[in-house]
């Protein structure tokens, strides 16, 4: 299985979920199989207690999973039928870690963020990547993990963590990170400096951007995309510009356009991955 990540930085609410979706659909346009899995950094197990006003509908899955409304438009976007255990919380994976503690499986051991959670959080990316959601029961190609929250929060810290480490798990060549950003138009002017400071924060967690998605209200000028590339040390063609559509159907083409796919094909090598399925 290939990951991946699609994390957010200046604030919430830009789109993350979608362009994770419209990712996730790409890729399936492509011949792919996808799954994904939200991380909620929050201490909710699941979204059934959290009230609608705040939080958005309560997406139900078919196996009675009360989860975040993101579930909802990966199944929709990527006609597949998810499992509770997509949806990972703080609340769920500490139950897991205490649970576990509470049984002695950590043999008298001090149990710790690190590295305990993070290894039980990559325990559960891995295990979850790897179950059929399509329902032909064959294993996804690919894992879309979407972080919610915005990196830097104290609260997604762990999970940062945990995605740290698991590139080097699963190697580079299975996993790619795709950090979404906000150019704020401000005087008429499109604004890059949030992102590269939201860019150099994440550098300094250990994760480094394959891709920054700059959400802004109007279309990107090649002079903004170009000093993305400058100061977040990235070349230009792993700047997308995700400006505001009519309906959110439109982004998956607006990633298109821009040559996504043929990126994420030789990041990932999925050129092999298409290859070695059809010799199946
Ligand atoms: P996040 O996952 O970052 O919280 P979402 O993906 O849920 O954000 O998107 C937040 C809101 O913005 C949603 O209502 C979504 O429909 C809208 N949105 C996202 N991308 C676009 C876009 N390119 N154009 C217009 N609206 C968008």
């Amino acid at each position: 299985v290939k990951y991946i990540l699609v994390c957010g930085g200046v604030i919430s609410g830009i789109g993350k979920g979608v362009i994770a979706s419209s990712t996730g659909l790409t890729l399936k346009a492509a011949g792919l199989k996808v799954t994904a899995i939200k991380i909620d950094p929050y201490m909710n197990i699941d979204a059934g207690t959290m009230a609608p006003t705040e939080h958005g509908e309560v997406y139900v899955l078919n196996d009675g999973g009360e989860t975040d409304l993101d579930l909802g438009n990966y199944e929709r976007y990527l006609d597949v039928s998810l499992n509770k255990d997509n949806n990972v919380t703080t609340g769920k994976v500490y139950q897991h870690v205490i649970d576990r503690e509470r049984k002695g499986d950590y043999l008298g051991k001090t149990v710790q963020i690190i590295p305990h959670l993070t290894n039980a959080i990559q325990d559960w990316v891995e295990r979850v990547s790897k179950i059929s959601v399509d329902g032909t029961g064959e294993e996804p190609d690919v894992c879309i993990i979407e972080l919610g929250g915005t990196v830097g929060d104290i609260e997604s810290m762990p999970f940062v963590e945990a995605m740290r480490q698991f590139q080097f798990r699963v190697g580079h060549e299975n996993f790619a990170l795709i950090y979404v950003s906000l150019i704020p138009v401000v005087g008429g002017e499109q604004k890059t400096k949030p992102t590269q400071a939201g860019v150099r924060d994440l550098r300094g967690l250990g994760l480094l951007p394959d891709l920054i998605a700059c959400r802004c209200t109007d279309t990107l000028l090649t002079a903004t995309m170009e000093k993305v590339s400058m100061f977040c040390h990235v070349s230009p063609k792993q700047v997308l510009g995700v400006h505001n559509v009519s309906s959110t159907y439109h982004v998956p083409l607006l990633l298109q356009q821009q040559g996504m796919l043929d990126y994420l094909r030789k990041r990932l090598n999925l050129g092999e991955v298409v290859i070695n399925d059809k010799h199946k």
